[in-house]
């Protein structure tokens, strides 16, 4: 999922100084799991402008996904009445709303900050940098890219001490251990006989933005 947490009350009052009429967008997605901009973030943040007193008129409403057109149909008309319209979605939902309301102010009400998993219960590790080159089937299903702190693909750097990180024995499991004892579990430690060459970052990092064409769905 896609993790995000919301911005600090006074900068979203700064953005939003000027605005009469309101309208706060959440996403029933990714930002609701992750407790940024679901339908109780966007209730919380609602009421607490409503106390700051600035804005005359706030309302809100929540769709499903906000990086899918089909779920503005039902809130076109909120959109329409408001002067501007706080997303709580990621920003890709935040740009899919400035592109269908060309005319709409918008403004992103979370930080987005990575494709990620929960740890425990209000704790998101990252867990994929979206490489577009995915390894997963070599490395037993943990990502060395993302989840060893020097991306290393060819065995630990020496630096781990009990299955923990030398950048964060605290907080940060060592990958390569993680690595090393799910291929063990899975009878597949010979996947680490051969040198993994460098990743094809081709695609992660060859222009922006990336795009992803399936010709085979084109209309
Ligand atoms: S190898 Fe690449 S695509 Fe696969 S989980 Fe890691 S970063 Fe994500
Ligand atoms: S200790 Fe492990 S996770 Fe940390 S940088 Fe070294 S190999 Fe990567």
């Amino acid at each position: 999922m896609i993790t995000a947490e919301q911005k600090p009350l006074e900068e979203i009052q700064q953005m939003l100084a000027g605005v009469d009429k309101l309208l706060i967008l959440g996403c029933g997605t990714c930002v609701t799991v992750c407790l940024a901009g679901g339908e109780k973030e966007v209730a919380t943040l609602a009421d607490l402008l409503r106390l700051k007193g600035s804005i005359d008129q706030i309302t809100e409403a929540t769709i499903e996904r906000q990086c899918d057109q089909e779920f503005f149909e039902e809130v076109t008309r909120k959109i329409e009445d408001a002067d501007a319209v706080l997303s709580l979605a990621c920003g890709a939902g935040v740009q899919l709303l400035a592109r269908i309301f060309p005319e709409k102010c918008v403004y992103p009400g979370v930080n987005t900050r990575f494709i990620g998993l929960v740890e425990e219960q209000g704790k998101w590790l990252e867990s994929c940098l979206a490489c577009g080159d995915c390894k997963l089937g070599k490395f037993g299903g943990v990502c060395p890219i993302a989840r060893c702190s020097k991306s290393l693909l060819n065995g630990p750097c020496g630096g781990s001490i009990d299955g923990k990180c030398e950048v964060d024995p605290e907080t940060i499991d060592c990958a390569w251990q993680l690595i090393y004892d799910r291929l063990a579990k899975l009878g597949q430690l010979e996947n680490l006989t051969e040198i993994e060459e460098p990743n094809d970052f081709s695609t992660a990092h060859d222009g922006r933005p990336r795009r992803l064409d399936r010709a085979d769905m084109h209309l």
